[in-house]
């Protein structure tokens, strides 16, 4: 029998709740696809090997965070759709005695949305491709086929999604942000459709793993790899993710990153090999403070929490956005059409410098490793050059992920782009425009009985 021992678990939903207390599970009803428990209060496991049951446990609860980054992904799609149809379309000042033009226009406003528009591109073949591998994982499980691999599996899973569902709510979070902002005082409308998403995305950073605490488990995975890269073994993985730190000792000493030219920063190869040095730079820092800690008498507890700030979390973001870099570098390999391998190859590096220049740049400082003395200034021209050139695609990109008109529900983001024809029309259509509010007569009343 299994019981929750001194247990009070309130799960509160809508307006009902329930509450177990010291309640008996029976046996028929234990999940017990991984391990049983027979009529003798006997444990067994089709596993011999522990970790590899474990493995297999933790990749069966990826699927809400693999489920999670997608759904990010999507509110954030929602958002640049709106923001980037209506920046095409609302015009604000201009040259002296020339028309006013739209604001999309402006560099400003190009920095603020198409570095998303970006994200929202990367994000969009990573999810694909991870809940591909996610389902696969989970048919498999079911069939109780291909153990060993998913052994394998499970555990590199749960790292990817541990830091992929965070990566993905608070960049799909920051995107939503700017895009309510960049359609001014009209964003803030209720029938601009922003802040009933702004309000969908804000539950995907807490539930399912809360955000800071989820990301733990990532760095925790990586962390135990330091000492195999020091012993010069092989490091692989399933998915690969992790492949390239089996050459993380020379990525340390000779980065593979040549950046003169605006075109170097630009470059797909350049950007990832960045990232690469990143997560290798990240992870023995992280490595080596944590040891120190313990050396110092710290106690494990203590010398995790506090190699969150700085160091374990940074490298768990670095690491999955490495990874999702990597993911659409195949993407844009495996596709034949030039022109778009040459607009996917755009966005891929707007994104990798945006959250480059945003979030590591003093990292490169700190490691003493600067490619070339205008290195800034090159990654800063390279990602206004970006903006300036997706700018033109920026529409159809938006036509390519935005889900249809009745599911944006947007005035300001419909796809015939007659903003202003719509916003009027869902003013008139509005059941109180017309007349005078309910309250109307109470207030009436009240003013009446005073005077
Ligand atoms: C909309 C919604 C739906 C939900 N649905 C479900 C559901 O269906 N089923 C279910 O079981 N649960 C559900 N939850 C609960 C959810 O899983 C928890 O809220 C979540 O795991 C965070 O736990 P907590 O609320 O106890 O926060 P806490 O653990 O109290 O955390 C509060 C803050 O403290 C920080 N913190 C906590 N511990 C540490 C630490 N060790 N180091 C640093 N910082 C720390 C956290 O980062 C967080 O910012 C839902 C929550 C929401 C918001």
């Amino acid at each position: 029998m299994n019981l929750i021992k001194a247990c009070e678990i309130s799960i509160f939903y809508m307006s009902s709740f329930v509450i177990f207390n010291n309640y008996e599970i029976p046996r028929e009803n234990l999940l017990n696809k991984l391990g049983d428990v027979t009529q003798e209060g006997e444990y067994i496991t089709p596993f011999k090997d522990p970790n590899k049951r474990h493995g297999a446990a933790l990749g069966a609860l990826s699927m809400g965070r693999v489920n999670i980054t997608s759904m990010c992904e999507f509110y954030g799609s929602k958002a640049i759709t709106i923001a980037i149809r209506y920046g095409a379309v609302r015009k604000q000042f201009g040259p002296d005695d020339k028309e006013e033009i739209p604001i999309l226009e402006y560099q400003s406003h190009q920095y603020r949305l198409l570095p998303y528009l970006a994200a929202v591109y990367v994000l969009r073949i990573f999810s694909m491709k991870l809940i591909e591998v996610q389902y696969q994982f989970a048919i498999d499980s079911y069939l109780g086929v291909n153990k060993e691999l998913l052994a394998e599996l499970g555990p590199e899973l749960h790292a990817l999604s541990s830091a992929s569902k965070p990566v993905s709510g608070w960049t799909m979070r920051d995107t939503i942000q700017e895009c309510r902002e960049t359609c001014g005082g009209h964003g803030y409308l209720k029938v601009s459709g922003i802040g009933d998403i702004r309000n969908d995305n804000d539950a995907n950073l807490t539930y399912e793993g809360e955000n800071h605490i989820l990301i733990q488990q990532t760095s925790n995975w990586l962390l135990k790899l330091w000492p195999l890269i020091l012993k010069g073994e092989t490091i692989s993985s399933p998915l690969k993710s992790v492949n390239f730190l089996s050459h993380g000792l020379r990525i340390l000493q000779q980065p593979n990153i040549q950046i003169s030219s605006v075109a170097d920063a630009c470059s797909p190869q350049n950007i990832i090999s960045m990232y690469q040095w990143l997560v290798v730079y990240l992870l023995k820092r992280t490595y080596n403070k944590f040891q120190n800690d313990l050396n110092n008498g710290k106690d494990a507890f203590a010398a995790r929490n506090n190699n969150q700030v700085f160091y374990a979390k940074n490298l768990s973001i670095a690491f999955i956005q490495h990874f999702m870099l990597q993911v659409m570098y195949e993407k844009i390999s495996a596709t034949s059409d030039p022109e778009i391998r040459s607009v996917l190859e755009k966005l891929l590096s707007l994104y990798g410098l945006f959250s480059l220049e945003k979030q590591h740049l003093t990292l490169f400082y700190q490691g003493a490793i600067l490619p070339g003395s205008d290195f800034v200034t090159l990654i800063q021209e390279a990602i206004l050059k970006l903006c300036s050139e997706v700018k033109n695609d920026a529409v159809s990109l938006v036509d390519v992920v935005a889900p249809p008109d009745f599911i944006l529900k947007s005035v300001l983001g419909l796809s015939d782009g007659q903003v202003y024809r719509n916003l009027e029309s869902a003013i008139f259509r509005s059941p109180y425009a017309m007349s005078r509010p309910k309250w109307w007569q109470d207030i009436k009343t009240n003013v009446q009985s005073k005077l």
